[in-house]
């Protein structure tokens, strides 16, 4: 029953409030894995706090009203302990991972990071990397939801990757398209606004066989169509994430985005502003319903 609260009042907050309750912590700057539409290996960052200051730095969020964290690195359980740190010290911790280090037992929601059956994946992440992270799934202590980002490399791999998740113990899949970034290095990776549409109605196609994954509804859809909602929020003045969320390097400096200082607004793929978007301001009921599973 308190939780239940908790999540109304988190809920509450962002959509009626100016109050930010939400901290994006990068809360290491190690990562494994080395994935082609990352940002982060190509980016000069700074060194990260220590365990004592890191944990200090949390506190002091959480003492000035942030009540969710969402918890990224480099790849966060490349630092176990601060995993487990962010889990007690905040409400609703919600941790990204690539899955190849495990799923410890602490009170958190997992975001698993998948980009597509095991040899798509593989050609984004590194080899044995899906085996390795769907090993760890299996093993998981509660269920993660799996977040995925649409590039050139997958775009044509999404039917045979839902039918792979199905048959996996998680609460369902999201989709983000790639960011690029200001210097444009990896552009190429990027789907044309344009095309967005079509792989948006490719997936809404399949929500009858997948229903019980499929993370995207027909309002979430309409927030990333160049013909829909999408420059409503496309700007840094006008993104849901800036106003309800502060972000921060691993030194507990602020930034300006998750995805770093130079992501390119104009074409962000970020999927949790049409999941906001779609649950805050139109009460999509089935976005509502999987904000409220995620949220721990
Ligand atoms: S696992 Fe995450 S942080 Fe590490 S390289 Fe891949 S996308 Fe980047
Ligand atoms: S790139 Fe970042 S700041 Fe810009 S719209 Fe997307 S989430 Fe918001």
């Amino acid at each position: 029953m308190i939780n239940l609260y908790k999540k109304a009042r988190l809920l509450y907050t962002w959509a009626c409030t100016s109050t930010k309750t939400t901290a994006a912590i990068d809360v290491t700057n190690s990562c494994n894995l080395k994935c082609s539409h990352c940002y982060w290996w190509k980016e000069e960052r700074p060194p990260e706090l220590d365990d004592h200051a890191m944990v200090s730095f949390m506190k002091d969020l959480r003492a000035q009203g942030m009540t969710a964290a969402i918890i990224y690195g480099g790849e966060p359980m490349m630092r176990p302990g601060m995993c487990a740190a962010a889990s007690r010290i905040f409400d609703h911790p919600l941790i990204f991972t690539n899955g190849t280090q495990g799923f410890s037992s602490i009170d958190a929601q997992w975001i698993l990071s998948l980009d597509g059956t095991r040899e798509v994946h593989d050609s984004i992440r590194g080899t044995g990397t899906y085996d390795a992270a769907v090993a760890n799934l299996r093993k998981a202590p509660r269920k993660p939801v799996v977040h995925a980002t649409i590039t050139q490399q997958n775009r044509h791999d999404l039917e045979a990757f839902l039918e792979a998740l199905s048959g996996l113990p998680i609460k369902g899949v999201g989709f983000s398209f790639y960011t690029p970034h200001k210097h444009g290095a990896e552009d190429s990776l990027a789907i044309p606004i344009a095309e967005r549409g079509a792989i948006l109605d490719e997936l809404l196609g399949m929500r009858k066989k997948y229903w019980r994954i499929m993370g995207l509804t027909t309002t979430m859809a309409n927030q990333f169509r160049q013909d829909g909602e999408f420059s409503a929020w496309n700007s840094i003045e006008k993104c849901p994430v800036s106003k309800v969320c502060n972000c921060y390097n691993a030194d507990g400096t602020p930034k300006p985005c998750t995805y770093g200082h130079s992501a390119d607004c104009s074409h962000c793929g970020c999927a949790s502003i049409p999941l906001y978007r779609a649950a805050i301001r139109h009460l999509d009921p089935l976005a509502l319903f999987m904000i409220y599973r995620m949220v721990n």
